[in-house]
């Protein structure tokens, strides 16, 4: 006789979270148990056989795992340890596992409380947007935890194609935060470099194809930037510049944490601000070069038909 799966639970059916809960319950042929704050994001539930919970308590009632992707560390604190929080259903076997891009520390916080009642939250954090989300095709770092636990993976492969174990509780969200401090860093200096070199009298096509030929290059200016910046590619609907200054702090936060000075989070952090009052705030993050057009007093880099190889 098949051992029956365990029952799935989904908080935070956005822009990430839906096709992540979809794909899952599409590839396992499951319903899940889903809960969202905004009743018209769990509108279509018939649709993909989803049963629509009254709160997170609700959803952890009838859950044995339950997946959360959600805004920031405020939304996972209310929705784990709130008054209807999953805390309320916390029991012997329940995992929380976050997918959320949050500090480390809430993750250990939530886990403490609830290893009170015999549940326990581990992380995870998710790399790659919104078409992939849909694709089923995420890369997903995750706690050696998550990892080792095979009911839990069935659900994590249910909507990736590349799941990447670090180690420690939190650790996952450890990774996703260094990884995007770097990739905002870089990006705001790839920005500035391209600014400065198309006004010193560079044309943009020449800059990119001779910088992407020599030490400067990275994977980060190849697709990133190549990809969008000439064309103009650069408005709302990807990761968004506020999303970037988020991870940022969160960035900062955790440095805080650990005594650890982090003085590229700041400079990134000035340029990344100064886009968002030009009206950035959700456009892709690579926008930034507008701002710095703006400050620079010069005409826009783009847009040119193509980056030739
Ligand atoms: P989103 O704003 O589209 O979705 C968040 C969802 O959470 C919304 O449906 C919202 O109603 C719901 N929510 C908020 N508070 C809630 C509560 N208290 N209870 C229940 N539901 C609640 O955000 P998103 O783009 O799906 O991003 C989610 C997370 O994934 C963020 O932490 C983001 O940084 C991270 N992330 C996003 C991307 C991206 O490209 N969008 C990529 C990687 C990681």
């Amino acid at each position: 006789m098949a051992i029956p799966r365990k029952r799935l639970g989904f908080i935070g059916l956005g822009a990430m979270g839906k096709p992540m809960a979809q794909n899952i319950a599409k590839r396992l042929d499951i319903a899940i148990n889903i809960y969202d704050v905004n009743a018209e994001a769990m509108a279509d539930s018939n649709e993909w056989g989803a049963v629509v919970s009254s709160s997170p308590a609700d959803v952890a009632a009838s859950s044995d795992i339950v997946f959360t992707m959600l805004p920031a560390d405020e939304h996972l604190l209310a929705v784990a340890l709130g008054a209807d929080g999953i805390i309320q259903s916390a029991r012997d076997g329940l995992t929380l596992v976050d997918f959320s891009t949050l500090g480390p520390a809430t993750i250990r916080e939530i886990d403490a409380k609830f290893r009170e009642s015999g549940a326990r939250c581990l992380s995870a954090a998710v790399t790659l947007g919104v078409p992939r989300a849909i694709e089923g095709t995420l890369s997903i770092y995750v706690d050696a935890a998550v990892h080792e636990d095979d009911d839990i993976m069935a659900f994590v492969r249910g909507c990736s194609s590349t799941v990447l174990p670090i180690g420690d509780l939190g650790s996952a969200k450890v990774i996703k935060l260094v990884n995007n401090f770097l990739t905002g860093v870089g990006n705001a200096a790839i920005a500035e470099v391209i600014a400065l070199g198309v006004k010193a009298g560079v044309p943009l096509e020449t800059l990119l194809r001779l910088l992407l030929k020599g030490s400067a290059a990275s994977f980060l200016m190849e697709k990133d930037v190549t990809e969008t910046v000439p064309v103009g590619d650069l408005g709302p609907g990807r990761f968004s510049t506020d999303f970037m200054v988020k991870d940022l702090k969160l960035a900062q936060e955790m440095a805080r944490q650990h005594g650890h000075p982090t003085h590229f989070a700041a400079t990134a952090l000035a340029a990344y601000n100064g886009s968002r009052s030009y009206g950035h705030a959700n456009d892709y993050v690579g926008s930034v070069i507008r701002w710095y057009e703006v400050a620079a007093n010069m005409e826009p880099v783009g847009p040119i038909e193509k980056v030739q190889p």
